[in-house]
Formats: C-alpha cells, structure tokens, sequence
C-alpha cells in the first residue's frame, strides 16, 4: 500500500527579478481563480465543462499562465463556489461567497521538478512553469532553490531524487514576504506479518495522563493536566461565542483549539514512533475506540474536554506516522485493562490513579497498569488466536491513506481474560462510575 506525506521547505534567498516571477504567477493565479469564480457565481454553474468553455481562453490570455495553472484555478473556484452552495445555512446566516486570498498555486508532478545542482549555498532546486511562452514557443520554467537543512528535509530529498519515494505535486505558496513550497511525496510499504517475537509497545489513553506509553517495561506519562485546563477554557469561549453569533471570532478559536490539539498529537506521536523505532520488531498496540466509551471514567467537569478530546485523532496520527516507518500497529479490546493486576490477575478497584492489589500488593499508577494490560493482550492475542478474531480492517477515518484500496491491517481483537474475582466485581465497576459517554 501507499502512504503519503506532504514535507513543505522554505525558499531560499531570491533575487528581485525572480521574486516578480513568482509574485506574477501567484497574483495572477488567484485573479484566475477569481475570475472563475465570478462566472460560476453569474452562471450559477458547478459543472467543470461549462466554466472551461465559459472562460477558459479568455482568461489564459488575460493573465498569460501556463495552461496547467489556469485549469487548477478552474478547478479551486469550482470547488470553493460549490461548497458555499451547498452549504445548508448559507440563506438562513447569510454567509457570504468566501473572499479568496491565500497565494497558492500548485503544480502537478510532471510539471514540477527536483534538481539537484553543485550550488554550495542550495544544493537543491525546484522547478516549475510560470509564465506562458510567446506563440509557438514552450513555457518559460522557473528554478527556485530550497532550503533543505535539518537531517529529515535532506533525507525526504535524497529519497526522491533516488526515487524511493514517489514525487506527488507541489504548493508554491506566499506568507508574509517569504515563499514556501509543499511537496507531497509517496512511499509504498511494507507491513509484516506479527508473530510471537514481536515486542508490543503498549499505550493507553486518557484524560489525567494522555497517553501512557510502555516501552519495554518503562512508562512514559505524557500528562493531560495543562491540555484538560486549555480545553475547558476554549469551551468556555466557544460557548459565549456561539450565544453572541460571532462567527468569525469563533472559527478563530476553533483553528487555535484544532492547532493546539494537533500540536500535543503531534509530539506524543513523534516520540512513540521514535523509540519504537529503537525497539527489535515493534509492534504499537492501541484500544479499540470502541471499548473506549466503557472503560474511561469521566468526573462532570472533565466532561468537555473528554467529549471532544480527538484521542480518535492521535491514534490516527500514531498509526500513520508507524506505518511510514513499516511499523505493525494492532488493536485491542481494552475492558478491564486498568482494574486488572498485571502480576496476579485479579481484579481490583483503581483509587484515582493510584492501584493496589488486595491480593498480592503489587502498586503502581493506574493507567500505568492499564498500558501494561494493553500490551499483555498482544501476547495473548497471539499465543491464543482462538480467542481473537482477526479482522483485515478497512476503515474509512484512515483519510491520510491515499490510494490504498485495502489495508491489510490485523486487527485483533481479543476478549478480556476471565479475571479470578466473583461477578459482583463487575457490578461493583458499574457502581464505581464507568459511564457511557460519547467521546467522539
Ligand atoms: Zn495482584
């Protein structure tokens, strides 16, 4: 299967006449994709064909850009005048036609190019068409170097100029006064097939601790304590927000919320990957979201931030960065996996996050325990396969996976161990508050 990922460089220094090309393909570009949408808008049209035929020669002419852009401003007005068209609330809150502004053009991948050159300042240049030629001649290319500098950039260009990763298409994009370019690269993986000589890396999810991850026997706590305190307070602003109707103030707060939540995902992902990595035969073992809603205990005024906490989003992000790097990553029932005493089995109740065992003693934090549980249900999984049912999943939220027809991912599913204590444990777990909350 194929995954992909977009890596964006900087530009580095240009000189002015350089700088006027880039500035012209990009001003020109969006007045395309302006003009575009003025005549979808005046024809009341979604349709790519008609909006070819309605403007297409005009506007290549107009602003004197390679076909190749012109169709992508076609396609982008399109696209941003059918969704405001659709939009169920656009009559009732008169939501206006979006205002186009972002400098961005993309290239396809035949058009634009990687070239490594002998330049000691920027070894690597990326090139592209800019301007249409003059009747009868080719476009005129453009080459811009990129700054390349941290070890990761250089090894996702060494991989495309050697072809190991597949070069996909490319943003030229203007923030402020500096130029970026965002280059989608492809990568065909490999996911081998779990045995009993794989070392689970089990992780558990939460609110108090985000993420426990055991590694090898050694816990890492990444702590929720700061992000449970942000939540709650953009919860707060959202709600005032929405009474007053501010929408635009709103969608602020949502893009700062959805920054600061990939952020965190981001760095706990990162760093999974990274000493899994370390790890002889890794194989990640998260929860099944499903079980999720049954074995996390939520306090009310936790309930905000657990309700919209995307740990669906980390592990998405956790699998996708795994599966980069060839990474097996499972699922797990996770019933019972923070009540369990890893050493002797029974069953016992959590004291906030503190465990002990009535029977044996053993003591450690409670969602510690849980990872140790998670990754226990690996080697059952394994070494009892009758107990588990495999199911090669095919799942829809795996969006960042383009052109993967199947995901041949195994998906274990283990039932929980028959722990040693009576039934009236489970009643008791009830009592104890395990509620049924709508998480995602
Ligand atoms: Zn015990």
């Amino acid at each position: 299967m194929q995954v992909q990922k977009t890596i964006k460089f900087k530009v580095g220094e240009l000189g002015k006449r350089k700088q006027g090309r880039l500035d012209f393909v990009l001003n020109n570009g969006l007045s395309a994709t302006k003009e575009f949408l003025r005549l979808a808008l005046e024809n009341k049209t979604t349709s790519n064909i008609k909006l070819h035929r309605l403007g297409y020669f005009e506007i290549v002419k107009k602003y004197n850009l390679p076909a190749c852009i012109v169709h992508q401003a076609r396609n982008k007005a399109r696209e941003v005048y059918k969704s405001w068209k659709t939009n169920k609330f656009r009559l009732r809150e008169e939501i206006k036609l979006p205002k186009l502004k972002s400098l961005r053009v993309r290239f396809d991948n035949v058009i634009f190019q990687l070239i490594e050159t002998d330049n000691k300042k920027y070894p690597y240049f990326v090139s592209f068409l800019c301007e249409r030629g003059r009747s009868g001649k080719q476009d005129n290319r453009i080459y811009v170097p990129i700054i390349a500098n941290s070890e990761w950039q250089k090894e996702y260009i060494f991989g495309l100029i050697s072809k190991k990763y597949k070069k996909g298409s490319a943003d030229l994009v203007k923030k402020g006064e500096d130029y970026f370019v965002h280059i989608v690269i492809g990568k065909e993986i490999y996911i081998p097939q779990l045995n009993s000589s794989f070392n689970p890396i089990g992780i558990d999810c939460g609110i108090n601790n985000l993420a426990v991850v055991n590694v090898s026997g050694k816990p890492k706590f990444f702590s929720g304590g700061e992000v449970l305190w942000k939540k709650q307070n953009y919860g707060r602003i959202k709600s005032i927000l929405q009474n007053k109707k501010a929408t635009k103030k709103l969608r602020q707060i949502c893009k700062k919320e959805k920054n600061f939540v990939d952020n965190i995902n981001h760095q706990i992902s990162s760093w999974v990957i990274r000493e899994a990595k370390k790890v002889i035969n890794p194989v990640i073992v998260l929860e099944d979201l499903k079980y999720i809603r049954e074995t996390t205990k939520v306090r009310k005024k936790q309930r905000y931030a657990h309700n919209s906490w995307a740990f669906k989003q980390l592990q998405n992000t956790i699998r996708y960065k795994a599966y980069w790097e060839e990474i097996p990553v499972i699922f797990i029932d996770s019933r019972y996996t923070s009540q369990i005493c890893p050493k002797c089995l029974s069953v016992n109740k959590r004291q906030k996050h503190n465990y002990k065992c009535s029977y044996c003693g053993y003591q450690a934090n409670s969602d510690f325990i849980a990872s140790i549980n998670i990754q226990k249900r690996f080697l059952e999984a394994i070494s009892f396969p009758e107990n588990s049912t495999h199911k090669s999943a095919e799942r829809d939220d795996l969006l960042m996976f383009n052109n993967s027809p199947k995901i041949c991912e195994l998906n274990l599913r283990v039932s929980p161990p028959k722990p040693k204590a009576e039934a009236e444990d489970y009643n008791s777990v009830k009592v104890l508050g395990i509620q049924n909350t709508n998480i995602l």
